[in-house]
């Protein structure tokens, strides 16, 4: 029997449940979306290589692509089937439509992005939406402090002010947010920005730490922009408490980079099928890769 059934845990989890288990053993979870059938399977065939939980989710600016009722079924049937727990999670929902569409789906967990809007409406909003999730076993993500984003984002977000600091959490108003709202997650700034990096990202770790001490043990937190942030600082990140670490831009790109690769080097016709399993290959090995950062050298 796999270690997570001895837990007792089902494979389609609460993303609390998953969050609590990291950050009580110090590991991260991956949060990736999975717009696609070869982004789904790559990824969660890396979450059972590695035996981590995972978080797959689909994001509001993704819905164009693929609608959340259609993605859905997929994705719930791949969390109920893995081997690892696996938490089926909206990311960056805006419009209250989107997201009970998608609970409606099954989704089991909620980011409620309202990170433009005033601290005190953010927090108003949130604490509303948290009361009813909970009430139905969804867990809640927000954001606090505002996430900007380069050229390549597919998230959207004002670009960068010439000082990142100024995009930064503060620490007590995240205490007060993560108290007062009752979410199971925040999403903090510190450094990183969504999208590819246009030059190299530092991450501020002592900001981490000090929002690490300010906001309730119970709350995880959240690294959003994690694309092109080198491994070494992404392991500091973990160290020092992010425990929910959302990624995509960097993974989407290189299979499409592996994928142009297969078809100019072939020499051939290449069929459809067969560089769609040769790229779900590589998004499983890179994913392998990354998802062992997170661990932080935990074994499940
Ligand atoms: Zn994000």
């Amino acid at each position: 029997m796999p270690p997570h059934h001895q837990k007792g845990w089902t494979m389609l989890v609460n993303m609390r449940e998953i969050l609590d288990d990291a950050r009580t053993h110090n590991y991260a979870v991956g949060c990736i979306n999975t717009p696609t059938m070869d982004l789904l399977r790559g990824i969660v065939g890396a979450a059972e290589d590695v035996g981590t939980p995972i978080i797959i989710d689909h994001a509001e600016v993704h819905d164009p692509l693929v609608r959340v009722e259609d993605i859905a079924p997929y994705m719930i049937d791949f969390a109920r089937k893995a081997k690892v727990p696996v938490a089926v999670h909206i990311d960056h929902g805006v419009d209250p439509t989107f997201i009970w569409r998608g609970i409606r789906s099954g989704f089991t967990s909620v980011m409620y992005d309202l990170s433009t809007l005033p601290f005190e409406e953010n927090l108003k909003r949130v604490t509303e939406f948290t009361g009813i999730a909970h009430s139905l076993d969804i867990s809640v993500e927000a954001e606090l402090g505002v996430m900007t984003s380069t050229l390549h984002d597919s998230h959207g977000g004002p670009a960068a002010p010439a000082d990142i600091r100024e995009t930064f959490t503060d620490p007590d108003l995240a205490a007060t947010f993560a108290k007062e709202s009752g979410v199971d997650a925040l999403a903090v700034c510190f450094g990183t920005v969504h999208g590819m990096y246009v030059e190299e990202p530092k991450l501020d770790i002592e900001h981490l730490t000090r929002l690490r001490a300010a906001v309730p043990e119970e709350t995880a937190l959240v690294m959003h922009g994690s694309s092109g942030v080198d491994f070494d600082q992404i392991a500091q990140a973990v160290k020092a408490g992010a425990t929910k670490v959302n990624y995509y831009s960097y993974l989407s790109a290189e299979a499409s980079r592996f994928a142009a690769q297969l078809v100019a080097e072939a020499g051939k016709p290449v069929f459809y099928h067969d560089l769609t399993e040769a790229t779900v290959e590589h998004i499983r090995t890179t994913t392998t890769e990354l998802l062992t950062v997170f661990a932080n050298g935990h074994t499940f």
